[in-house]
């Protein structure tokens, strides 16, 4: 097991885990007790304690561990793969607002995330320009409450649960006040990799707002539903919200049919429905990742014979300036 455990880390509140997360990789390596080596990158290492201790000590291959070291593999460069492969940075009619899709709205509502996921489609993003503070929230409300056909609002990032809830149940209040909103969502990896915080603060104002609340959670690894992220899953069950996970295929790390099976098993058991696997947006930095959009059919193949369909998640990939996520069908077999 991990060191720290015998400081109570475990019971420490989530702003904790965010202030004294691992910063670099020689504290990430020799917590694990494995041999140090890094790698200078311009996106810094970032692995709260949490997620960190639901790796295996001992094991350089560790599937939660590839997700969060850099490796000497950043540094190629390969063609096709660009800093802003959506184009979203000119998709910005206001400040930290995408409005790409039809019915929703997606508010980049704080710069921070929990964690650096070195495959992070986000690496590249601009997010100084793109702060946003209470004064911007009014100028969004007032944008969504000038376009009648946004029905649902999508808390993105960053990672919306770093903001804290004063903030998020303004914003929710703010919210409800539209007619025409009814649904607010957030797409974060918190709940996943600092479950705390999924905290008494969060569960109240999601109880208590008129609107559906939908949380996206992303899980890549079986490995990552802890007991504790199922504890915090169900939490937020019982607030009301609706839990849906979206992950990565990601070469090494989750590029398994048996793996995939067990980890929509474990989704479900929190009480979580599989939702999408995402092919990797061709981001600078992170081809070592990559896995084949037909290798993907395959393994999407295999994990429909294995398991009943609202565990199967939809197989998709972004296009920039298409209206929606491209669904890539499966093989008949
Ligand atoms: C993925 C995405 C959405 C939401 O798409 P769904 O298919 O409804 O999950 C909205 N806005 C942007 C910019 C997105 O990338
Ligand atoms: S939490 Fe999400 S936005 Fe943040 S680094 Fe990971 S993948 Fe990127």
């Amino acid at each position: 097991m991990i060191p720290l455990r015998e400081h109570g880390w475990q019971s420490q509140p989530w702003q904790w885990h965010l202030s004294h997360a691992v910063r670099d990789s020689e504290t990430l390596l020799t917590a694990l007790r494995l041999p140090s080596s890094s790698v200078d990158t311009p996106f810094p290492v970032l692995v709260p304690w949490p997620y960190l201790a639901a790796m295996t000590p001992g094991d350089p291959d560790d599937p939660l561990l590839r997700q969060v070291l850099p490796l000497r593999d950043e540094l190629d460069v390969v063609g096709g793969y660009v800093t802003d492969p959506l184009d979203e940075q000119t998709k910005a009619p206001i400040k930290g607002v995408l409005h790409k899709y039809e019915g929703r709205v997606l508010v980049i509502t704080t710069a921070a995330c929990a964690i650096h996921c070195r495959y992070c489609f986000r690496r590249h993003f601009p997010y100084d320009t793109f702060r946003i503070n209470r004064s911007d929230w009014q100028d969004i409300v007032g944008y969504i409450r000038s376009k009648p056909d946004i029905r649902e609002v999508i808390l993105s990032g960053g990672d919306p649960l770093v903001a804290n809830d004063q903030l998020l149940s303004w914003i929710a209040h703010q919210l409800a006040s539209i007619d025409h909103v009814d649904t607010l969502r957030l797409h974060t990896r918190l709940p996943v990799v600092v479950p705390q915080r999924v905290c008494p603060e969060l569960v109240e104002w999601i109880s208590k707002t008129s609107l559906k609340v939908v949380v996206v959670i992303h899980a890549n690894h079986a490995n990552e539903m802890t007991q504790q992220v199922t504890d915090a899953a169900h939490r937020l069950t019982r607030a009301g919200a609706t839990l849906l996970n979206q992950s990565v295929l990601l070469k090494d790390v989750n590029d398994d049919a048996d793996n995939l099976s067990d980890l929509s098993r474990r989704l479900f058991h929190a009480g979580v429905l599989p939702y999408y696997l995402h092919l990797l947006d061709p981001v600078t930095g992170t081809h070592h990742f990559e896995v084949p959009a037909d290798d993907g059919r395959d393994l999407l193949t295999e994990m429909s014979r294995q398991l009943p369909g609202y565990l199967v998640p939809k197989l998709v990939r972004e296009l920039p300036g298409a209206g929606a996520k491209e669904s890539i069908p499966l093989n008949s077999k």
